[in-house]
């Protein structure tokens, strides 16, 4: 959007995260202010807000700002707030509002309280009108092309509207009558009367409110005057009895105006501005709001801005915001990324002054280490080669126990089905081995997981030459818990039984773009020409019972495969759909 600044990053990608060191205690430097504001005195308690405009879905990177805003507040025992900065009524849609807040549910927060900008209209205005009998703030008539060329450069000075000297009375009667909608859009602006010869041009008499007579999503047509961002945003904070405002570097230049706002607008000693608010129930909680600026998150092959996300979905590049490739908290939701292993990005990105470009292998190591923890493991095969064991009887069925996880005994057992018949991987089998290979061969033995040793006795082709079974035998001496189990063999290789086994849809899903800077226009390309075509693969495989019976969004780990998420939206246990997470190692990696 247009009133806020853009960010940049432009630094070499970290690969290890900044803070790995930290101790458990975070300190980094917000937390050391508010430390200090506390033992200061300077505030009673903490209060944060979280403020995204409701113009898309939430990406990664407002993880970071939520688990700071969300995360500092619990840590000191105070609140945040969730505010829906919805003063730019053209671009919101209720449909982000109410994702913006199961996102937030989701990652593991709450609000104290559900806010609006918009709720504070009536305040806003009256902040306004006193700005303007103070002679802080004047009604300017020049159309938005001569207030840029009137507002100068980053070398040179601005020069004085025309209108800046008009009478209190004449600019409250413009204001009044902007108000009553008595002038089309754009026809007059409500101006902050600070500085044109400043060297932040944020405060070359800024625009507090314009004209625009569209319909709100919450207050309808009740106005037709919009208030500014800057504006609204610092007075929002006040009002609300924030204390540490944390925002991203790119306001770092607005906090002057930030400051001015707060203090000629001055909520807490003009506790009348509050009536309207006290008449609608909100409580009484005015304070003077500090704001601290903080380095985005930023992640290579990704892009993170609203409108380039927007434009891969209305485009048709992708399959929708909750789309598994997707970097909106949604798409990772429905990938497999857990609200725990992106709380656990934030800490180990930490929080910083310094931009930074962090390296993507970063964010799918801290999905492994979560699910690695948690996920219980089962078996699965992606391109299935059936295998059947001759000395086996027809009818033969077998139920095998197998521990839910190596290092966790609380999270049990399960029955794991095993037969005649079986599915292997079809890469576990080679023919003609390279060098160094462990798995099966012509005549050749490998373990089982869980089940017993066989020997490759036969491999059956169809008319084409294709390999289309392996007929073997079973050792009877290896099974579980017999002496023969624990003969050296070299690899173990992990199967579905064919009879009980699911057939399951699973995609295999990779980094949505094939370079590190999707965002960089430097070749005349954009990110769109970066779209990596390998991004996703749909296979048909087998996975064994326990894993079909799972909940949607539970996630496993494949044996040997990968970690795996039963998909949110078409997974059922009669037609399982997984999606892969991530790999089980860094495949990206040894590429480079
Ligand atoms: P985008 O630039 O992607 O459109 P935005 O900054 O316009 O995002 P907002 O809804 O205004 O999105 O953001 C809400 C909050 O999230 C702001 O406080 C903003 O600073 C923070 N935020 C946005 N992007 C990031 C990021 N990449 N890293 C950390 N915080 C972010
Ligand atoms: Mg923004």
């Amino acid at each position: 959007m247009s009133d806020t600044p853009a960010a940049s990053a432009d630094s070499a990608p970290e690969t290890r995260a900044p803070d790995a060191q930290a101790p458990a205690e975070k300190r980094d430097f917000i937390r050391q202010i508010v430390r200090e504001d506390l033992a200061q005195g300077r505030h009673q308690g903490v209060r944060t807000r979280f403020p995204p405009e409701p113009n898309g879905y939430l990406h990664i990177g407002h993880a970071k700002a939520i688990c700071l805003d969300f995360g500092v507040a619990a840590e000191f025992g105070g609140v945040c707030n969730l505010r829906l900065d919805d003063t730019n009524p053209a671009k919101e849609d209720p449909e982000f509002v109410a994702a913006i807040q199961d996102d937030v549910r989701w990652l593991g927060f709450d609000w104290a309280n559900l806010r609006h900008a918009s709720d504070y209209f009536d305040m806003l205005y009256l902040a306004a009108e006193k700005l303007v009998k103070q002679g802080d703030a004047f009604v300017c008539d020049l159309s938005a092309e001569q207030v840029r060329e009137y507002r100068g450069t980053l070398t040179e000075p601005g020069r004085n509207s025309p209108w800046r000297e008009r009478s209190v009375e004449e600019n409250l009667d413009l204001l009044r009558r902007m108000r009553a909608g008595e002038f089309p859009d754009g026809a007059r602006t409500l101006r902050a009367k600070i500085d044109m010869a400043s060297g932040n041009i944020n405060l070359r008499d800024p625009a507090l409110y314009r004209i625009k007579h569209v319909e709100h999503q919450n207050t309808g047509n009740a106005w037709p005057i919009y208030p500014m961002y800057d504006f609204a945003h610092s007075l929002s904070d006040a009002v609300e009895g924030i204390t540490h405002s944390l925002c991203t570097l790119e306001f770092e230049d607005h906090r002057p105006l930030y400051d001015w706002c707060v203090e000629k607008v001055d909520l807490v000693g003009h506790p009348e501005l509050l009536q309207p608010l006290l008449d609608k129930g909100f409580p009484r909680e005015a304070d003077r709001p500090r704001q601290i600026e903080f380095s985005r998150l930023n992640i290579n092959y990704t892009v993170m801005s609203k409108r380039k996300l927007t434009t891969l979905v209305t485009e048709g590049l992708v399959e929708g915001w909750d789309d598994p490739r997707m970097y909106t908290l949604q798409g990772l939701r429905r990938r497999g990324y857990t609200p725990a292993s992106l709380r656990l990005l934030v800490d180990r990105v930490g929080i910083s002054k310094q931009n930074s470009v962090i390296d993507f292998s970063v964010l799918e190591g801290c999905l492994r280490d979560d699910l690695d923890a948690s996920a219980p493991r089962r078996m699965a095969v992606i391109d299935p080669l059936k295998l059947v064991l001759t000395n086996l009887p027809e009818d033969h069925a077998e139920s095998l126990t197998f521990a839910n996880h190596p290092k966790d005994e609380a999270a049990g057992t399960r029955q794991v089905p095993f037969s005649r018949e079986l599915w292997i991987e079809r890469e576990d089998f080679a023919e003609v081995p390279p060098k160094g290979w462990k798995r099966l061969v012509p005549g050749g033995e490998v373990r089982l997981r869980g089940a017993g040793i066989i020997k490759c006795e036969e491999v059956i082709k169809d008319g084409d030459g294709r390999i289309v079974a392996l007929h073997g035998t079973l050792d009877p001496e290896s099974r579980p818990g017999m002496e023969g189990a624990n003969r050296k063999i070299k690899g173990t290789i992990h199967w579905v039984d064919a009879k009980a086994g699911v057939a399951a849809e699973i995609r295999l899903f990779d980094r949505l773009f094939s370079v590190a800077k999707p965002d960089d226009e430097s070749e005349g390309k954009t990110y769109r020409d970066y779209l990596n075509p390998e991004s996703k693969r749909v296979v048909a495989g087998f996975v064994e019972p326990a894993a079909a019976q799972a909940a949607p969004e539970q996630s496993f780990q494949f044996e040997r495969t990968g970690y795996f998420v039963a998909d949110r939206r078409d997974h059922t246990p009669d037609k399982p759909v997984f999606n892969r997470s991530v790999t089980l190692r860094d495949t990206w990696a040894a590429q480079a």
